[in-house]
């Protein structure tokens, strides 16, 4: 049994919302406000969140500036494949990458004449979502780090470690990525500075706590009120270990709740 499924603790949905809200407040003074700014141009985001993936933010950082090296976006588009391969290859999985990143120019160009994504401000933000993961290449976590970061639309991202994070904690049961866009989004104020600010802070807490590995629950902020830490104590399995069956029932969430925060 999958470490996700023993962790399938029933709770209303207005007991996940609260716990999100308690998750905000709780790791806020660990890592520090964070005002909603833009952190690169939108076209920026879109073509080095597909970098991204399954890369580090180094690598990525580097294979978007090589990838620049081959000229304007037009240009990139007309150069060979096997080019924008060569100059993306500190990413992972170029020869994948590199046909979706000119396909998804391509029809940015196409549908926009150029490559200006300002329109996706004022479209509604179910339209905005729709036109972006239409492109080829984007999925719905491109999507929304578009929308939320560079037009402050009321998205939530859910990168791995907001996946696994809010999965061993229990916000939501278990589910794929792609789902929890909508799970957890519903349960979330529309707000996009809380929504940037608990996206950036659980993205810090994955890199250093909540770890894909043993996570480092002594350490962790989260485990009075985690899943995972009430069930397994500080010997949470790796994220995808087969974890041994917990002994005894699995409590239910109001017993999570009053169980205290001991480490
Ligand atoms: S208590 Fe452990 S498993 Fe739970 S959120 Fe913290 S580090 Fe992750």
């Amino acid at each position: 049994m999958a470490e996700e499924q023993l962790l399938n603790v029933a709770r209303t949905d207005e007991e996940r919302a609260e716990l999100l809200r308690w998750m905000y407040a709780t790791l806020r003074p660990e890592y520090g406000e964070k005002p909603l700014v833009a952190r690169r141009a939108p076209m920026h985001e879109l073509i080095s969140t597909i970098l991204s993936q399954r890369t580090t933010h180094q690598d990525e950082e580097a294979a978007y500036q090589e990838l620049l090296t081959l000229g304007s976006w037009d240009e990139i588009i007309d150069a060979p494949t096997g080019a924008v391969a060569h100059a993306i290859r500190r990413s992972n999985y170029p020869e994948s990458k590199a046909p979706r990143i000119q396909a998804t120019l391509k029809a940015v160009r196409e549908q926009r004449g150029g490559y200006d994504l300002d329109f996706l401000a004022g479209l509604p933000v179910k339209d905005a979502v729709k036109w972006l993961t239409d492109l080829p290449g984007v999925g719905i976590k491109t999507a929304s780090l578009v929308l939320l970061f560079n037009y402050a639309r009321p998205v939530f991202p859910v990168d791995t470690h907001v996946h696994r994070i809010n999965t061993r904690v229990g916000t939501i049961p278990r589910m794929g990525e792609q789902a929890a866009h909508r799970a957890l989004l519903k349960l979330l104020p529309p707000d996009p500075p809380f929504l940037y600010e608990l996206h950036v802070n659980l993205l810090r807490h994955g890199q250093r706590v909540c770890i894909w590995g043993r996570p480092k629950c002594p350490a962790c902020v989260l485990r009075e009120r985690c899943d995972a830490h009430v069930i397994y104590g500080n010997n949470v399995p790796s994220f995808g270990e087969k974890p041994p069956k917990p002994e005894g029932k699995v409590p239910k969430a109001g017993d999570l709740f009053s169980a205290g925060g001991e480490g």
